[in-house]
């Protein structure tokens, strides 16, 4: 589940000035926010072994305020790993290389492992330790969330973190969870799933030419990680992105997804529009290989209040797959 995010916002459609970023969380895509929620050669062997990307946002760039503005400075450093390794492949009519498959699932694993952020490793545990009654007996994964679809996408969608009682339950992005069962819906109408429904591991789902991830991998308290949790885990993305060789579009799921995707396409060189695009459902800008693509968060303080509903989320991807071809 996103968090909710506030009218006026959601008309001016602002992700930009990150003094507010802990804001933005709050306030952006119209609705509720989830809290549900590239390479070749030595590039991809840099990205296989580096878990130099998120650890050295952990390690030594600046806090998060330090870091939040759009600078040059931050982009620089934030993006200092990516930027010195990935370069992309623009032939989208090629197959995924090899070495781009293993470091993919080679991050995965990474990122199943990460420890980093100390009050989100605190916070997915504890939802495991005292889940609600209706999940109580179950095996919660209680771990960060790796991306989950087709490595040869040509469309990448990208949420905002996991929730608690979803992915952070069943270990998959959107899976177990309502924001889930309406994004993979509208997957299986436009025809990127072979099933409608996403309720756990080894239900049979699968992605036909789409990906989906997120900005931060743990699911947050109250929905909101903060400023320097969401640049801790920024690397990850930014790798993804460079690896999902073949994708051109970008879905975003709420302005929090879209404002990650901003940030790490920058990160790994990519030019970023000044004044960066703003959110908004349908928005659209170009940004390196990318279509990037704005949709409202399928949370359901979106799709219960009509701010969502299934035609509008059916045309984004309608346009998506347009967009890809
Ligand atoms: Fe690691 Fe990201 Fe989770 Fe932080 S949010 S602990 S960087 S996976």
């Amino acid at each position: 589940m996103f968090l909710f995010l506030g009218a006026e916002l959601l008309r001016g459609g602002v992700v930009g000035a990150m003094e507010s970023r802990q804001h933005l969380v709050e306030s952006g895509d119209g609705g509720e926010l989830p809290t549900e929620e590239l390479v070749e050669g030595a590039g991809v062997a840099f990205l296989v072994a580096a878990a130099g990307g998120a650890a050295s946002a952990a390690a030594g760039q600046g806090s998060a305020e330090e870091r939040g503005g759009d600078s040059e400075e931050e982009s620089a450093a934030h993006g200092a790993t990516a930027h010195d390794s990935v370069r992309c492949h623009d032939d989208a009519s090629k197959p995924m290389s090899k070495d781009s498959r293993r470091a993919l699932a080679a991050l995965a694993e990474e990122v199943h492992r990460c420890r980093l952020c100390p009050r989100l490793v605190e916070w997915r545990e504890a939802q495991a330790a005292n889940p609600p009654r209706r999940y109580r007996g179950q095996e919660y994964w209680a771990r960060p969330v790796s991306g989950f679809g087709d490595p040869e996408a040509r469309v990448a969608i990208v949420g905002l973190a996991p929730a608690a009682h979803g992915a952070n339950r069943t270990g998959r992005m959107f899976t177990g969870d309502r924001s889930g069962d309406w994004l993979y819906g509208s997957l299986h109408r436009t025809g990127f799933a072979n099933q409608a429904e996403s309720q756990q591991l080894g239900d049979g789902l699968e992605l036909r030419g789409a990906y989906i991830t997120a900005t931060v991998r743990c699911a947050p308290p109250a929905n909101k990680p903060t400023p320097e949790e969401r640049d801790t885990c920024l690397p990850y993305l930014e790798r993804e992105l460079a690896l999902l060789e073949r994708a051109r579009v970008v879905v975003a799921l709420g302005a929090f997804g879209w404002d990650g995707f901003l940030r790490a396409a920058r990160a790994i060189g990519k030019e970023v529009p000044r004044p960066r695009p703003k959110f908004g459902h349908g928005a659209e800008a170009e940004i390196g290989r990318w279509r990037l693509l704005g949709c409202y968060h399928p949370s359901q303080q979106n799709t219960f209040t009509g701010t969502l509903t299934v035609p509008m989320t059916d045309e984004i991807f309608e346009r998506a797959r347009a967009l890809a071809t």
